[in-house]
């Protein structure tokens, strides 16, 4: 059974239950009143002749009914049932007693009984007469209940047929609006059947009606939608990225494993040639494995970048980070000046390993690019809660175009294709680290005045800022012989 079914019959029943017992409850007030109205004006006759025109029950000056209606009969009888007396408009019939009336009248008992009189019915009053020795009669007063019968009848009719017309009624417009109301869910349903077979997440599901459940049902569902969407498209990226990783790093390992194969021949040659061709050849076969072996490095060291799990982040301090660096920065053989200079106490969230690989990429591009008479310097200031990392370069620089692709792998900016030995994956795995440590990596840089990389990541909250003081401000230059 449908939503739309299963809610009409439960409203129509419930309506029906309620029209059924207002109807009921209707009905009885109004007999009950009625009986009681009926009841009060038989007792009050009964009152006025007993005040007014009962000398003795052999003579009884009968009373005009008060009301007005000639339907007002009156009966005097022995005190066992025997009629001695009655009005006129009685005719030739008696006012009906039973036998269990009579005995609560025998005992001392006013009664009301219902009876049939000329097939009229009538609500007939009998009260005892009383003496000192005891009941000596009953007197009866009587009226016809047809007028009230036929009105509780005409009610009775009103509600039955109002009843059902109401129901019919609230049934037929309980349908509709049950119909009007889940139109938009249908709606939805539909849509979200036609999505799952086209699989096109950008479809959105219109409503234009009030935020109401459905509206909100609505958004919901949108909002759903917009999130699958994007992570459709995230996957999408992703396998795209995979896709063009495993051909550019095929492409990249073409090219050795070419040189190698076409070194490998011309040593297989016979007769054999020259030993100082050998030599060469030799020479040149090493050379392309020690870059086939960095190449593979670059490429795991990316990848675990990329899809390894969360480093874990701790605080580092920069004192002893830079002061490692510096170190290792002589095992790079710069040709330039190499400048450190930064505020003590800074200390960051970071991976200590990760950042010191992040900056020793920056610092070996920063020299491999600095002519001698150059200078390369590292630095680091605090900004709000954050702390930046510059490295800092006069070098050759790199222009606007390029500046915008050097993070993306692979990409090398053309005069660096030639000489430099990278196979433009250093941006790309610095890049990844960086975000890895929940920071932010920039370049600005300009053509033949050298450029900036600047490593924005999150300062340790335990970190005071010191104000700034000369002495704190620690400055090492080191100038390398050519
Ligand atoms: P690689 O690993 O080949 O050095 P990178 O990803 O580190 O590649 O750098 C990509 C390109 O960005 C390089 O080919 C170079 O042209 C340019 N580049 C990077 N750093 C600098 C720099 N400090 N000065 C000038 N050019 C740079």
């Amino acid at each position: 059974m449908s939503i739309r079914s299963r809610l009409t019959v439960f409203y129509s029943v419930i309506l029906c239950v309620s029209l059924g017992v207002f109807g009921v409850v209707l009905y009885l007030t109004m007999a009950h009143s009625t009986r009681t109205f009926m009841e009060n004006t038989l007792a009050a006759e009964m009152q006025r002749l007993n005040e007014n025109h009962v000398q003795s029950l052999a003579y009884i000056q009968w009373p005009n009914p008060t009301t007005g209606m000639d339907n007002t009969y009156w009966q005097a009888c022995d005190s066992k049932g025997n009629v001695m007396g009655r009005t006129d408009n009685l005719k030739d019939h008696n006012l009906p007693l039973s036998d269990d009336g009579l005995r609560q009248i025998q005992n001392g008992q006013a009664i009301y009984e219902v009876a049939q009189v000329d097939s009229a019915s009538m609500l007939v009053y009998s009260q005892p007469v009383n003496s000192e020795n005891g009941i000596i009669g009953i007197l009866q007063v009587a009226r016809s209940v047809a007028e009230q019968e036929q009105a509780l009848a005409t009610l009775q009719t009103a509600l039955v047929v109002g009843g059902m017309l109401t129901l019919i009624l609230a049934t037929g417009g309980g349908w509709l609006m049950a119909g009007m109301s889940l139109r938009p869910i249908d709606h939805l349903t539909r849509t979200a059947q036609q999505i799952g077979n086209e699989r096109n997440f950008d479809r959105r599901v219109k409503y234009h009606g009030p935020q109401d459940e459905v509206g909100r049902l609505a958004t919901t569902f949108n909002g759903m939608l917009a999130a699958l969407e994007s992570a459709y498209q995230h996957v999408t990226q992703a396998l795209e990225a995979q896709r063009s990783f495993i051909a550019d790093a095929s492409h990249e390992l073409r090219t050795p494993l070419a040189t190698l194969r076409g070194n490998i021949a011309l040593l297989q040659r016979e007769p054999p040639i020259a030993p100082d061709d050998r030599k060469a050849v030799l020479s040149d076969i090493v050379d392309e494995n020690e870059r086939m072996i960095r190449l593979v490095n670059d490429l795991m060291t990316l990848a675990r970048a990329e899809y390894a799990p969360d480093v874990k982040l701790e605080s580092v301090s920069l004192d002893s980070l830079f002061a490692e660096i510096e170190r290792q920065a002589r095992g790079l053989h710069p040709s330039c000046t190499f400048r450190v200079g930064y505020l003590t106490n800074l200390q960051v969230k970071a991976n200590r390993d990760t950042l010191k690989q992040v900056l020793l990429i920056l610092l070996d591009n920063a020299f491999k690019f600095t002519p001698a008479h150059g200078q390369v310097e590292l630095c680091a200031e605090q900004c709000g809660n954050h702390v930046q990392i510059r490295v800092r370069d006069t070098g050759v620089g790199i222009n606007h175009e390029n500046v915008a692709h050097i993070f993306q792998r692979f990409y090398r900016v053309e005069q660096a294709r030639n000489g430099t030995g990278g196979y433009g994956l250093g941006l790309a795995i610095a890049k990844a680290l960086v975000e890895k440590q929940q920071g932010t990596i920039q370049a600005e840089s300009r053509s033949g005045f050298g450029s900036t990389f600047t490593v924005t990541l999150y300062g340790d909250e335990t970190m005071t800022p010191t104000a700034y003081q000369p002495q704190d401000h620690l400055v090492r230059t080191y100038s390398y012989a050519k």
